[in-house]
């Protein structure tokens, strides 16, 4: 009992002598810095109590962060050694590595979802982004770059070349040549009746007398009878095409009167002008189109009050 009053009078004699005297804290600090540099055992203890206070302690882990903190602000050297040891760490440590990118995920998903000025900067970071991808050159360096992409493209623009001019006998969409195929009637056997009322052939132009003498001025895809493929799946199975003019789709005939408008006439006399704006998106190395429909609904009654007759 008596020994231990007497350790703890000790203690708190040596406390205070450290406090007070700045000649003996130096001294101190110099024996451990000594000790930290030539003894393993010592430094091996002093990281085990380190590790464990930091862990226990809400206080001394506060204390250690603003430490580092302004020594990371304040000592140049010290940052110096902290960025490079933190590189090595990063390059070497897998596991670090993996665990820091979660960090780093979560911090700019949290930055971006409370932070309206970060949002803001992003946003514009992608449109300058957006706008150097984008170049009047930008499509022909890429074809030239490529040629396979190059032929691509030939291709393309080949098959839309003369416009969409291939009627399908069953719907009478008009498509480009490789949205259809030959239409080969031998090829449905499958329900007869269904077959027989959708191939139409109503567009197929057959050489008269009076064409024969003229020399025919028809295009020759005008000439033979052309499928879609939807239909074409549609009467192999042998059920009703969903666009067939036979599933109660036919449209009216034109009025001769209407049959030769000019476009600006065709506009003025139009319920609704419709057009497609497509937009091609550029997001890494991939390419993304889309297409949207616009549909103007035009009051017929009020232009034909303004014509003059
Ligand atoms: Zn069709
Ligand atoms: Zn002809």
């Amino acid at each position: 009992m008596l020994l231990m009053k007497h350790t703890q009078q000790r203690n708190e004699y040596v406390t205070k002598q450290y406090q007070t005297s700045s000649e003996l804290q130096q001294k101190k600090k110099n024996k451990i810095t000594t000790q930290q540099k030539e003894n393993f055992e010592f430094r091996q203890r002093q990281m085990q109590y380190i590790t464990k206070r930091y862990k226990q302690s809400v206080d001394f882990r506060q204390r250690q962060k603003e430490y580092y903190t302004n020594q990371y602000r304040q000592n140049d050297k010290f940052k110096q050694q902290r960025q490079s040891y933190i590189t090595q760490l990063y390059a070497n440590d897998q596991t670090f590595r993996v665990r820091h990118r979660e960090l780093m995920k979560q911090r700019m998903r949290d930055m971006y979802k409370n932070n309206l000025s970060y949002k803001m900067r992003c946003a514009l970071r992608i449109t300058r982004k957006y706008r150097q991808i984008i170049n009047p050159t930008h499509e022909d360096h890429r074809g030239n770059e490529n040629p396979l992409i190059a032929e691509a493209i030939s291709i393309f623009r080949s098959h839309i070349q003369a416009g969409p001019t291939y009627v399908c006998t069953v719907c009478h969409k008009v498509s480009f040549p490789n949205q259809v195929k030959p239409c080969k009637r031998s090829s449905y056997v499958r329900n007869p009746d269904v077959v027989a009322t959708c191939l139409t052939g109503k567009y197929v132009h057959v050489c008269d007398d009076e064409c024969r003498n003229k020399q025919c001025t028809v295009p020759d895809q005008r000439k033979s009878e052309w499928i879609c493929f939807t239909c074409d799946n549609n009467l192999k199975n042998g059920v009703m095409p969903t666009l067939g003019v036979a599933n109660n789709l036919q449209l009216a005939e034109i009025p001769p009167e209407l049959l030769n408008l000019n476009i600006l006439e065709r506009h003025l006399v139009a319920k609704c002008i419709t057009f497609a704006k497509i937009f091609l998106f550029l997001k890494a190395d991939r390419e993304q189109y889309m297409a949207t429909l616009f549909v103007f609904h035009l009051r017929c009654r009020k232009l034909s009050m303004l014509s003059p007759d």
